[in-house]
């Protein structure tokens, strides 16, 4: 007896097994999406596994009540991934489900559209009809006559040239004078946009190597190609060689996916894929609706593209024979999923990549410790370029040491040289941006008077402060209320504001550059897709001179006329408390600096800093990875931190404080057994931000090198016993964000 092992649409982590019943037979298989009669009501789930017989008595047992479509949704690799997924980052495997599948397929609220077509079925019958046709059968003839001029027009085409023809090009199809056919129809999310294409360019000699070594690991051993780590240095030309890695794969007839970091996914981007290889490239991003997001899963569940293009979540692109995954930039934080499943793209593509026998491509300037590290051991193999394409040269790094450099122009957050230089750009037309990594006008707002600071009450901690909008917004639960004119508590009219942010430098820059074109760029500007292209677009054009932004400017931009980045503050990263706050202030330095120099003229580089002599800055400054690296990674080993071990963190919320505490506690009294000698407690304690939204945060540190059995344990305990309703529990593995 064949029964269905089923997981049901709940946060439950385990599966049901259920009766197949005759007429579901042979459609029943893992990956297929079925109802089930569960306590009182129908729900849906999805067959994980088909099995003979079961542990449970078979009169017991329910049977399937209805499937959905001829095939599996989810094909067994990717079944196997998501059981390594629940199993790796300790979480349900339903969780699991919703990763691979997105939310427009998995729910089936989204249909796929059916477009008609019309042929005529014999010229010489409806040549006949038209000929005879009085005033009474004019507008059928004059449909006939626009089907012989275009055979298989659409019935939308018609129905914009025609009054409501549907009634008569059905009663023409029955009596055969037409033919009618059905297709699938995709929304197509760039209707309209033009498509340029784009000659491949002469690789340089470093690239034409690493294309060749890229492509000779993948053919030496083709069952397990594994991973290549390509270490290029900025400006590179790391994106031309994915591109013709994924040439190759076409000709063998396989499939890619390419990852880039959601805020990369810009046109530029985009355009570069689409140019290559047109419309066999399918883009997912977040800004798609949903009905474009389901037509661009079915198209690639169908074999209508052969490449896919997007953030975190296209790593789960149902290929059917994938051949290459692509992790741009996989060093990016945004690849961490911020809620359950709490994955790492770029660790879960590997894993694909073992599954699927795909070669798997990590690309970075500034690569995170954890893939060098596993090139160091063996793990991957490296493949370096490293130099600039067309022989440019790395942009120069000047630090500016602000402890004695205020201005008298740009007091503490412009140093004269900075001033200097941008005046420089702007008489020989050449484009500026600075860089600061907090919005807003101020962080601070507070009474000179009384000492009043604005703060969040949810939270406490303090507000920022938006000039323009007259608002105040909390960072940590986005909460935006009204700023007050003075002071609530004294009604001084005098306010402190500290802290500066992006709205303020661009403030700063009218007043010291007045007449140059000045924009910024960050979440609060940035309110759409639109905007963030007018401003690209701007400053393509050259309409802009000098660009503010945070992170947003950080990554993937080319802008070949910009040869000065300013960095305002690069002390803000070294000054979150986390381990990995060297190795970000790291990455982003060389990351804004790589802005700078990629056209003819070469670029320089401003960082202004409190801390001149900081490791990271200076090894930033002299482009030197290697050297940080080992810097960094002895660090690590010494205190014990990722790489070298793996991090475990539980995650306790609740708004009563005792229960959170009470939970925590009892936790880890059962993990107790399961924890061996060489793992690293810490906490229960307080949450870096101890509350947010008015729940209370606790959290409970795990670092060792072997952890399976706990978090075998830990799942259990998460899981099994229902769920408790007044503390929030999850687990973050290999957390890339201690807060
Ligand atoms: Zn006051
Ligand atoms: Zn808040």
């Amino acid at each position: 007896m064949k029964i269905a092992r089923v997981m049901v649409n709940l946060s439950l982590d385990r599966v049901f097994d259920y009766l197949i019943p005759d007429r579901f037979e042979s459609a029943v298989a893992p990956g297929v999406k079925v109802e089930i009669p569960f306590g009182k009501s129908k729900r849906m789930g999805f067959v994980v596994a088909v099995t003979e017989g079961s542990s449970y008595p078979l009169d017991k047992l329910k049977s399937i009540s209805e499937i959905y479509g001829e095939h599996p949704k989810i094909s067994e690799k990717l079944l196997k991934l998501g059981e390594w997924m629940a199993d790796y980052y300790c979480c349900a495997r339903e969780q699991t489900v919703k990763a691979l599948l997105p939310a427009p397929v998995r729910t089936g609220k989204i249909k796929g559209k059916k477009l008609k077509r019309y042929y005529i079925s014999s010229p010489q019958e409806a040549q006949q009809f038209v000929f005879a046709s009085g005033k009474k059968k004019k507008k059928q003839a004059e449909i006939l006559k626009r089907i012989l001029s275009e055979p298989g027009i659409s019935e939308r085409t018609l129905s914009a040239e025609f009054k409501n023809p549907k009634q008569l090009l059905k009663k023409m199809s029955e009596s055969g004078l037409l033919r009618e056919e059905t297709f699938d129809c995709y929304r197509n999310p760039f209707e309209g946009v033009m498509l340029i294409k784009n000659a491949p360019p002469e690789l340089s000699g470093e690239q034409n190597d690493a294309v060749l070594k890229i492509i000779g690991q993948n053919e030496i051993n083709p069952d397990k190609p594994g991973t290549v780590l390509l270490h290029g240095v900025t400006g590179s030309g790391k994106t031309e060689i994915y591109l013709r890695v994924i040439e190759k794969m076409i000709e063998k007839g396989r499939d890619s996916i390419v990852l880039v970091p959601e805020i990369a996914l810009t046109p530029q981007t985009v355009e570069r894929f689409r140019g290559r290889f047109g419309d066999n490239v399918s883009v997912l991003h977040s800004a798609l609706s949903d009905g474009e997001r389901y037509d661009e899963w079915m198209k690639i569940h169908r074999g209508k593209v052969r490449i896919a293009v997007g953030a975190r979540s296209a790593l789960f692109a149902p290929f059917h024979n994938l051949g290459l995954i692509v992790v741009d930039e996989e060093h990016e934080t945004s690849y961490k999923q911020g809620e359950s499943p709490r994955y790492n793209a770029r660790d879960v593509a590997v894993m694909r990549g073992f599954f699927e026998n795909a070669l798997v491509i990590l690309g970075s300037a500034t690569p995170s410790l954890e893939s060098y590290s596993n090139v160091k051991n063996g793990k991957y193999s490296l493949c370096e370029l490293k130099n600039r394409v067309d022989n440019r040269l790395m942009p120069s790094v000047d630090i500016i040491d602000m402890r004695n450099e205020p201005s008298k122009e740009g007091g503490r957050l412009f140093s004269g040289a900075l001033v200097e230089e941008i005046r420089k750009r702007l008489d020989l037309g050449e484009q500026t941006m600075i860089f600061l990594n907090r919005k807003g006008y101020a962080t601070q707002m507070t009474c000179f008077n009384c000492g009043w600071t604005a703060e969040c009450p949810d939270c406490a901690i303090s507000y920022t402060y938006h000039k323009k909008r007259q608002s105040l917004s909390c960072h940590l639960c986005g909460a935006l209320v009204q700023a007050p004119i003075a002071c609530p508590q004294c009604g001084n009219r005098q306010i402190r504001y500290s802290g500066a942010g992006t709205e303020k430098i661009e403030g700063l820059c009218k007043s010291l550059f007045r007449g140059a074109g000045i924009a910024r760029m960050d979440a609060e500007t940035m309110s759409g897709r639109l905007s963030y292209e007018k401003v690209l677009g701007d400053f393509r054009t050259g309409r802009i001179d000098i660009l503010v932004g945070t992170q947003m400017i950080a990554k993937g931009l080319d802008f070949p006329n910009v040869t000065l980045v300013g960095i305002i503050c690069a002390d803000l990263s070294l000054r979150i408390p986390d381990f990995r706050a060297e190795e970000r202030t790291f990455q982003l330095i060389t990351q804004v600096a790589g802005r700078a120099g990629r056209g003819d003229r070469p670029g320089e580089v401003i960082v202004q800093t409190y801390s001149p002599s900081n490791v990271a800055i200076q090894f930033a400054k002299l482009h030197d990875y290697p050297s940080f690296y080992n810097y960094e990674i002895s660090l690590r080993e010494q205190f014990q931190y990722p790489p070298s071990c793996h991090l475990l963190i539980i995650h306790l919320k609740g708004k009563d404080e005792s229960a959170v505490v009470g939970a925590a506690d009892s936790i880890l009294d059962e993990l107790k057994l399961f924890i061996n000698k060489e793992t690293i407690v810490s906490g229960p304690a307080p949450s870096p931000n101890p509350k947010i939204k008015g729940m209370f945060r606790y959290m409970i540190m795990l670092r060792g090198k072997r952890l399976a059995e706990l978090k075998r344990k830990l799942r259990q305990i998460i899981y099994g016993s229902g769920k408790r309703k007044d503390v929030e529990i999850y687990t973050d593995i290999d957390a890339i964000n201690i807060m």
